[in-house]
């Protein structure tokens, strides 16, 4: 069985052939179909985000049920599944107070599975699994509430997305509190996730939708998502543009990207009793300034989401019908298709900030 492993920070990803256990009880054997190249990903690749290595990465995916374990209820081979990155064990605090996606236990064995072991490996080494996945692997070994089928309808490649970036980031508009019809936005990054965000607000029928990023190509690109104006921060200061397009500032500002500047610039472009919602991950031990006169005199709220901030399961049922219904597109977020064999291609066109997202077809 085919993988795209990681041994060590800063290295391409090396193709072998590893051996894969058979599910145990309450896990299942899916076929990958697609694997979402995220940033995510990268960031591990670069030791900005620390995971044990010998690693499959890859959290972006969908696959088809190919075996079951012992008591598996939830889905039989030949389900086709958007695959969740958050395992959620159902039984700790936070799935029992309705935060499954901060699920503690799924946290606590990490790229493990849930009774602590391993399912792959390479010449006596024990391989570990991104979140549980692993996507970059022809077959994976997964707990069982990992997988949610979809419909027939749904294409693989849609299923895919909704496993990280469209979830992510529809899922911190749609899921917020804050959110409301008519509101005006800013979005800092314009990459899967903040594409995602610009139609989540569109969703919302937002009167502005304000694109911010570095890239002339991104900004471009996002109009097609729902983006009504656009701020290059190479060029302009987006916090000065921001207050202008919008007469002080917006309702609802999201950092999709996850630095210091970008955290900052978003506190900084709303309006008065504002939300900035933080989604992109930053590098470890990184900390974004808050200026806090302005945060407090103008009571501005900083909130966090993590994997769309509710349920991962709810938000993808509410996803899989808005696309169903033409109402959400994911098609156009793919701009690049590889092979697995191709995988570091792919991650180099991320790194050189080209436009959508690219994945990997498996045969
Ligand atoms: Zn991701
Ligand atoms: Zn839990």
């Amino acid at each position: 069985m085919k993988a795209a492993v990681l041994y060590e920070v800063d290295q391409p990803l090396q193709i072998r052939d590893l051996l894969q256990d058979p599910p145990k009880g309450n896990e299942v054997r899916v076929k990958t179909e697609v694997a979402g190249l995220c940033a995510s990903d990268h960031h591990v690749m670069k030791g900005r985000a620390i995971q044990p290595l010998p690693i499959v990465l890859g959290h972006e995916g969908a696959g088809i049920v190919e075996e079951v374990g012992e008591g598996v209820t939830r889905v039989k081979p030949g389900d086709r599944c958007i695959l969740s990155f958050v395992s959620n064990c159902g039984h700790c605090r936070q799935c029992r107070t309705g935060n499954p996606q901060l699920c503690d236990t799924n946290l606590d064995t990490g790229p493990r599975q849930y009774d602590g072991t391993v399912r792959l490996h390479d010449n006596g080494d024990e391989i570990a699994q991104m979140s549980k996945l692993g996507v970059f692997s022809e077959y994976m070994i997964t707990p069982q509430q990992a997988c949610h089928p979809v419909p027939d309808e749904v294409p693989m490649h849609v299923a895919a997305l909704i496993g990280c970036c469209v979830t992510t980031g529809v899922g911190s508009v749609i899921n917020m509190p804050a959110a409301s019809v008519g509101m005006t936005v800013a979005v800092f990054g314009c990459g899967g996730v903040g594409l995602s965000v610009i139609q989540g607000a569109r969703l919302f029928n937002a009167r502005k939708i304000i694109a911010v990023d570095i890239y002339d190509h991104k900004l471009e690109f996002s109009y097609k998502f729902g983006a009504t104006d656009v701020v290059n921060a190479r060029e302009q200061d987006p916090v000065e543009a921001i207050r202008e397009l919008t007469d002080g500032g917006v309702d609802m500002a999201f950092d999709s990207f996850g630095s210091a500047r970008t955290t900052n610039s978003a506190v900084m472009a709303l309006r008065k009793a504002g939300v900035a919602v933080l989604i992109g991950l930053g590098a470890v031990g990184e900390t974004a300034p808050i200026d806090m006169v302005d945060f407090l005199r103008n009571q501005k709220s900083l909130v966090s989401s993590y994997y769309g901030a509710a349920s991962p399961h709810e938000t993808f049922d509410k996803l899989v019908s808005f696309y169903l219904k033409g109402e959400l597109d994911v098609d156009s977020l793919i701009t690049r298709t590889y092979s697995l064999d191709e995988i570091n291609e792919g991650f180099s066109a991320l790194e050189r900030g080209e436009d959508g997202r690219g994945v990997i077809r498996f045969g």
